[in-house]
């Protein structure tokens, strides 16, 4: 069997074939396993792409998760906040704060707007402008969701689908903000435990997955790093074996099932012989925003409190910062300094992506300055790593690109697309792990229906949870991630 991608849809896929007696082989093109969820290292200093928390409401990814890091875990007291025109407002976004930030004019304002939204929305829902602005108002959406999601997204935030929004910021409304801000709503304790707090490897989420795979060897398996699967070769509609280019030459590899989590356009330009010239053309319009971080290392401790923050504040390029330090202890070596990740969003090509390393190291400097985060001066030094496919786009026509693709892939009986880019789904490490876990079972006999998979499925599974956690902590955790 083989399985293409060592991220965590890849590798939780090989470690359940590999538990159940199964010899896997992982290709895996890079030289780092982890995919997205990997731990970046940079002289001792280990940091993520992107801050990656540990959450789950899947039971089974909970005990995976518990079972490959054990007492690894450790607890990490959560604080996020949002940078705004030199202010903090609270994230997830608390209307008393947003609202006494701003003002009493704009507070004035963005009242008004909502309930112009409330009592006359727009009947139309197809974007991302519209689900917000019909919960929120136009003015706190244009403050707080336009100018960070078109910097993700690279695109206006009216030609992105409203199902993204749905499906990251459901139920949250600026009236139940209001309810839970002023602790009138049921329960409110429960929703500050749960988002007061999240789990993470001591080491970074990479830990995670390079246990993982030192178990796989354990067990038998293999994982080949800088293997990168090519061709995948059909005959008689089903999967015989892959190409793979490596350092030396190119090698086949034969299986009888094929795990892919490669993104579904590389997914059919890999497919031979070649698709049909509107299945291709179809995947082909399938879009990606890639990314990048600039992690800076400063000679201080102590800077801010938060995990990450959040930058609305116009005039610079900067989307997140992260902390490190306040993540793990342990991935900052040196004591007296402090590990920042600088996360920029872009298109891979663009003028960010092809800036020099020194170029963005400088970049992330200045802008650290000029957003008065840091005293001049303290920048010791810096390093990049870009992260290409970061993320899927749902853009207005990634819907109908992607049911034509299955219409030619699903009917393949031995090819098994999972994971994040392997269904263009923007899901976190638990959705991308339980479609891994699904294509595994129906291997055994399961049929569940992997498509599926998606925060809908999660908030099926909360609303059958009485206590402790309830069906209200969904909107300010879902809201959390909005921008992950
Ligand atoms: C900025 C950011 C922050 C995030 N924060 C969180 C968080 O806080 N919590 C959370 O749970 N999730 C978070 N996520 C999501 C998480 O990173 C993904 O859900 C997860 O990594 C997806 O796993 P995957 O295995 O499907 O794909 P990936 O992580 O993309 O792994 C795919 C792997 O396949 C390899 N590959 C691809 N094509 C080929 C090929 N042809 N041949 C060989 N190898 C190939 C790639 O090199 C890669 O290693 C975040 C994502 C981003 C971008």
């Amino acid at each position: 069997m083989v399985v293409v991608g060592a991220g965590p849809a890849g590798l939780t896929a090989a470690y359940l074939l590999a538990q159940s007696g199964h010899a896997v082989t992982v290709l895996e093109g890079d030289t780092i396993v982890g995919g997205i969820s990997r731990t970046a290292q940079y002289k001792g200093y280990r940091f993520d792409i992107g801050g990656h928390r540990f959450f789950t409401k899947i039971q089974p990814v909970e005990d995976l998760w518990n079972e490959i890091l054990g007492d690894d875990f450790i607890s990490v007291p959560r604080m996020s906040r949002i940078h705004y025109d030199g202010k903090y407002f609270d994230y997830p976004l608390k209307a008393m704060n947003a609202l006494s930030g701003l003002g009493i004019v704009n507070a004035i304002r963005i009242v008004l707007s909502y309930l112009k939204a409330h009592f006359r929305p727009s009947p139309i829902e197809d974007n991302f402008e519209q689900w917000v602005t019909n919960r929120f108002g136009k003015r706190l959406y244009e403050i707080f969701f336009r100018t960070y999601t078109e910097k993700v997204w690279g695109i206006p935030c009216t030609e992105i689908r409203a199902e993204w929004a749905a499906q990251r910021i459901q139920g949250l409304s600026l009236a139940r903000a209001i309810l839970n801000a002023t602790a009138l709503q049921r329960r409110s304790v429960h929703i500050k435990s749960l988002i007061n707090e999240f789990r993470y490897p001591r080491l970074g989420p990479g830990q995670m997955w390079e246990v993982c795979t030192d178990r796989l060897r354990e067990m038998g398996s293999e994982v080949l790093l800088g293997h990168y699967v090519r061709n995948i070769h059909t005959t008689e509609g089903a999967v015989v074996g892959v190409d793979v280019e490596t350092s030396d030459g190119p090698q086949f590899f034969a299986a009888d099932h094929v795990i892919s989590t490669t993104d579904v356009r590389s997914l059919v330009r890999a497919l031979e012989p070649a698709v049909p010239a509107a299945v291709r053309t179809a995947a082909e319009g399938l879009r990606y925003r890639d990314f990048l971080v600039v992690a800076l290392i400063l000679e201080t401790e102590n800077l801010f409190p938060d995990n990450w923050i959040y930058i609305h504040t116009p005039g610079v390029q900067v989307g997140r910062i992260q902390n490190f330090n306040n993540w793990s202890a342990a991935m900052v070596p040196t004591a007296g300094h402090t590990c920042l990740g600088l996360e920029y969003f872009c298109f891979e090509g663009d003028g960010l992506w092809e800036s020099s390393d020194e170029e963005l190291v400088a970049l992330a400097a200045r802008e650290l300055e000029q957003l008065g985060l840091v005293p001049p001066g303290l920048v010791r030094d810096g390093t990049v790593i870009r992260m290409p496919k970061a993320y899927p786009i749902y853009d207005a026509e990634y819907r109908e690109h992607l049911d034509r693709v299955r219409e030619w892939i699903d009917p393949i009986p031995n090819l098994h697309t999972v994971g994040r880019n392997g269904m263009h789904k923007y899901n976190n490490q638990d959705h991308s792990m339980l479609t891994a876990m699904m294509a595994v079972w129906n291997m055994q006999g399961a049929s569940h229906d992997i498509w599926a998979v998606n925060t809908d499925f999660e908030y099926h599974e909360e609303q059958r949870l009485e206590s402790p956690v309830p069906a209200t902590a969904e909107p300010a955790d879902t809201a959390d991630r909005m921008a992950s």
